[in-house]
Order: structure tokens, then sequence, then C-alpha cells
């Protein structure tokens, strides 16, 4: 069947993309960029900073976590390292599901399912909003749910404007995973102008956006044990000094376990 990309309206993975310098965006994507970029000029390395915070994370749940088995929603374009690259680097055996609602990351999944021979990467084009649809596809129920599982959320609660849905749908998710699991989440913070700007200008162009409180993204983990430092700008997540730890970036997160 063929993808409908509806290039003329940005999207918000594409806007990413190009942000990121990749190719993978239309004009209508590098225009609403650009106004971003005016309102919210530390947006470009506010993303290099969440990226690679993703990797930091992914490595470790796996290393430090022993988790084996990954649920990647909001997975955006193929980039590197995409998280199977990572964990598997730690053990070739661990098994990664990515999720992303975007016909365009579907065009190019294909990227993404390039596992270790030990272990296995799959693809489902689903809405982090129909739990029920992620929850029963093929793909994950063929994750192993009496053992532990990560599921990340990296850059796309924003998303999800409405307080109470983003609720449940990680309590939804939370709820069928076993003890020793994880949640990992980066989202816009609300401590930072620019990053208030950048959200107001992504609203503008037809993908609402909202920031949040370190108190809000604390809400989010619910009843999970957040592990050091807390939630925190993601380039002071455990560093590794690539982006500066004094530069504010746009984006704050925390990765917390279930007991
Ligand atoms: N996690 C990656 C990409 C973040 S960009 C990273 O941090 O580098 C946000 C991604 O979330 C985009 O690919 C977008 O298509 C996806 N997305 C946004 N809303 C979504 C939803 N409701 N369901 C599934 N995916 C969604």
């Amino acid at each position: 069947m063929p993808v409908d990309l509806n290039a003329s309206v940005p999207h918000s993975a594409r806007i990413y993309d190009f942000l990121l310098g990749g190719k993978d965006n239309f004009e209508a994507d590098r225009q609403a960029a650009a106004e971003i970029v005016k309102h919210s000029p530390s947006i470009p390395v506010s993303m290099r900073a969440n990226r690679d915070y993703l990797a930091r994370v992914g490595h470790f749940m796996a290393a430090d976590l022993g988790i084996r088995q990954f649920l990647d929603i909001g997975t955006g374009l193929p980039t590197t390292p995409n998280l199977h690259q990572v964990v598997q680097g730690v053990d070739p055996s661990a098994r990664i599901v990515y999720v992303d609602n975007d016909p365009i990351v579907l065009v190019h999944a294909r990227a993404l399912l390039t596992s270790s021979a030990e272990g296995s990467t799959s693809y489902l084009d689903a809405d982090l909003r129909d739990t029920t649809t992620i929850l029963e596809s093929a793909e994950v129920r063929a994750l192993d749910f009496s053992r532990p599982m990560a599921i990340s959320l990296i850059a796309i609660l924003q998303f999800i404007t409405d307080e109470d849905e983003a609720y449940r749908v990680i309590d939804t998710l939370i709820d069928r995973l076993a003890p020793g699991s994880a949640l990992a989440i980066s989202t816009v913070t609300a401590h930072n102008e620019q990053a208030v700007q950048g959200a107001k200008a992504y609203t503008a162009r037809g993908i609402p956006a909202k920031p949040r409180t370190d108190d809000e993204v604390r809400g989010l983990f619910r009843g999970l044990e957040i592990v050091e430092p807390g939630v925190t700008l993601v380039n002071r997540w455990r560093p590794d000094g690539a982006i500066p730890e004094d530069f504010h970036v746009q984006m704050a997160g925390a990765v917390a376990v279930k007991r």
C-alpha cells in the first residue's frame, strides 16, 4: 500500500530530522524548522543532547539494570547510533521493538531492522495513545512479559499535551511489566524560556506541544523509583561531556525502575 507522507504539512519527525542534519524532510518541514529556530535558537543543540541522552540511557538500562528487552515508542528516523545498536553492543541477544506513528518513519524503518543474529528488532506502526494496539500487537507479544523490559518515551511526551492522557498511557504500559523493568523519559522542560517559545512555535504550526516543569516530569513516574540523578536536563544526566553541563538545553528527563 502506498504511504501518504503528507509532504505539504510539517511533521515533528521530519523537523527533528532536519534539525539534526538529516535528509529525510520536505520543504514544509524545513520552513517550519527555520521559523521554530528563530523563536528558539538552542533547539538544534538540545535535540543533539537529547539523542546523546537516549544512547546513554539505553546503555545504562542494558549494562547497569541488566535489561534485555526494549520497547521504544516515538522512535524517530534512523540515525547513529540507534537504540538497538547501543543495547546489542552490551548484549547481542537484546530484543527491541520500535514504535512510531509517522509514515516517514515507517518508510525508513528497514534501516532500524538491522539486528544482531542473536537478538531481534521489529517495527510497529502505531500511536502511543493506542496502548491496546501496542500491547496486543504480534511484535510486542513476542517479548517476554515475565522478564524485565525497558520502555523508552524519548522526546515524545511533549506531544501528549493532556496530563490525564499521559498518565493513562504510562500507567497502562507500566502495569503490564515485571519487577525490575524500567521507564526512560525525556520531554520539553518548562524551566527554559526558549523551550516554552519552541513549544509555542510547534503548536502554532499545527503540532501541539507542551513544556513540563520538573515536578510535572516527576509526576509521570508515579509509583516508580527514579534513579540518580533524578529528573534533570538531559545533558546533565550521567553526563559524557559532549554537550557542556552548563548549557541550558530544552529537554529534561529521568530513568525509573519498577520494584
Ligand atoms: N525518540 C527519538 C525521536 C524523537 S522525535 C529521539 O529522541 O531521538 C518524536 C517522535 O515521536 C517522532 O518520530 C514522531 O513521529 C513520534 N510521535 C509523536 N507523537 C506520537 C504518537 N502519538 N504516537 C507514536 N509516535 C509519535
